[in-house]
């Protein structure tokens, strides 16, 4: 919770809340860009970083990096003991029933090629796995790469026309054929938020296992991997306000367990001879190599950070964003908003009738505003909506009022420009 002096507070604001207290821990939007204070509404791509995150790096480089786990050393022992307490701080964050389940791999991207790698392995030709038209492309690809590489079918649940998930449709497609349902937990382009409880909750009536993409939705809601019960749950660090380069692959233990190494080499082994080699348990058993050090000690740091804050309040402040947002934003004539109101996390994706989404986003630069524009890694979904781009301004906990007004006043600009 963050306390606030009244005088700075934005009227528009919660009581206890105010994102000015909270985007002064963040150095770099006290920089300007093309001459303007900078409004940085491109998070789902990636966040920014607390002082707080960049400190521990900094304090674990300067003090306590040795390579972790071989050692018998002290910085050894030490950056080991800082690498495993930022295991235990994910598993809490998620509520992991143990820091055994948490596999460090390199982001949302290596861990959804992780599983279809390795638990994919077990998969037979004619075996099922269940996506979406939500997904992003990376939990899309390694899905094709197994089916082109072992013959299973590839099944898609539509959305309507607004991008919204259809559950009977998903319904529809499971069946004992299904071995894998992979999901999005939150659209990247659309923001929209699909039913994880129930679409876990059937596959597993099927006997399927249950992956869920929550890169976009561990920023801005509470996460409970038990309650989900999700079988493997995958996000990245740096939408988390922590550091690239890590990201996060939660599965049940006795999953993790049975399923075959991912890739080969040091920190993975028991015992190693040209004639066999054993495997340690997960979740060493994934972790191939020397693992990203600092970069897990940053994320336990940004871990601690959105806790300090609360993800409640931060969840709420968004939503009173995002609805500040939509109403301005859907004032605008020509100005069209994508994904289903009221089901929405963070993210407000739009085509004006004016103008490309990339000289929108363009023009909103110049006025030191950042959106993204393109197809956000989500061409079937774009391509299903009859699109190819939108243009995506997408809220953290550091976003203000003032930042949707830039935002709208940058719009004005773009129809001057186009209109
Ligand atoms: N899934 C979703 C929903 C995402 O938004 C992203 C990142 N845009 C990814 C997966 C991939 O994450 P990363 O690039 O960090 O591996």
């Amino acid at each position: 919770m963050v306390s606030l002096v009244a005088s700075q507070r934005d009227p528009r604001s919660d009581d206890h809340f105010d994102a000015e207290i909270v985007r002064k821990d963040f150095p770099i939007l006290s920089r300007r860009v093309h001459g303007r204070p900078l409004v940085y509404l491109d998070n789902a791509a990636s966040c920014q970083k607390p002082r707080c995150v960049i400190d521990a790096m900094t304090l674990a480089y300067e003090t306590a990096y040795a390579n972790v786990h071989r050692g018998v050393h002290a910085l050894s022992e030490e950056a080991t003991a800082g690498f495993e307490n930022a295991r235990r701080k994910v598993a809490t964050f998620i509520n992991a029933e143990s820091a055994d389940e948490i596999v460090f791999v390199r982001g949302a991207t290596e861990a959804i090629n992780l599983v279809a790698s390795s638990y994919g392995r077990m998969l037979r030709a004619g075996d099922e796995v269940v996506l979406s038209y939500l997904e992003h492309h990376s939990n899309i690809v390694p899905w094709q790469m197994l089916r082109d590489a072992t013959g299973i079918v590839l099944k898609v649940v539509p959305v309507d026309d607004d991008g919204g998930f259809l559950f009977d449709e998903y319904e529809r497609l499971l069946s004992d054929r299904t071995k894998v349902v992979a999901i999005t937990h939150v659209s990247n382009a659309l923001g929209t938020v699909t039913r994880i409880g129930g679409i876990v909750e059937r596959a597993h009536a099927h006997g399927a296992v249950v992956l869920v993409d929550g890169c976009q939705a561990v920023p801005h809601m509470v996460v409970d991997v038990q309650s989900l019960n999700a079988d493997f749950y995958v996000f990245s660090s740096h939408k988390l306000y922590g550091p690239t380069g890590i990201g996060v692959l939660y599965g049940k233990k006795d999953i993790l367990q049975s399923m075959p190494p991912y890739q080969g080499g040091g920190e993975m082994i028991h015992a190693v001879s040209f004639e066999r080699t054993t495997y340690k348990d997960s979740p060493h058993r994934f972790e191939a190599g020397t693992p990203a050090i600092v970069e897990a000690v940053g994320l336990g740091t940004a871990i601690d950070y959105v806790r300090s804050i609360g993800l409640g309040d931060i969840n709420a402040h968004e939503k009173r964003l995002l609805d500040y947002a939509t109403e301005r934003l859907g004032a605008i004539p020509g100005l069209r908003i994508f994904g289903p109101a009221g089901e929405k996390a963070a993210i407000i994706s739009f085509t004006m009738d004016f103008a490309h989404p990339h000289d929108v986003a363009t023009i909103l630069d110049r006025t030191g505003v950042a959106i993204r524009a393109g197809h956000h890694c989500a061409q079937p979904l774009m391509n299903r909506l009859g699109l190819s781009a939108t243009a995506r301004a997408s809220f953290a906990a550091y976003n203000s009022f003032a930042d949707v007004d830039a935002l709208v006043d940058g719009i004005g600009m773009v129809r001057e420009v186009f209109g």
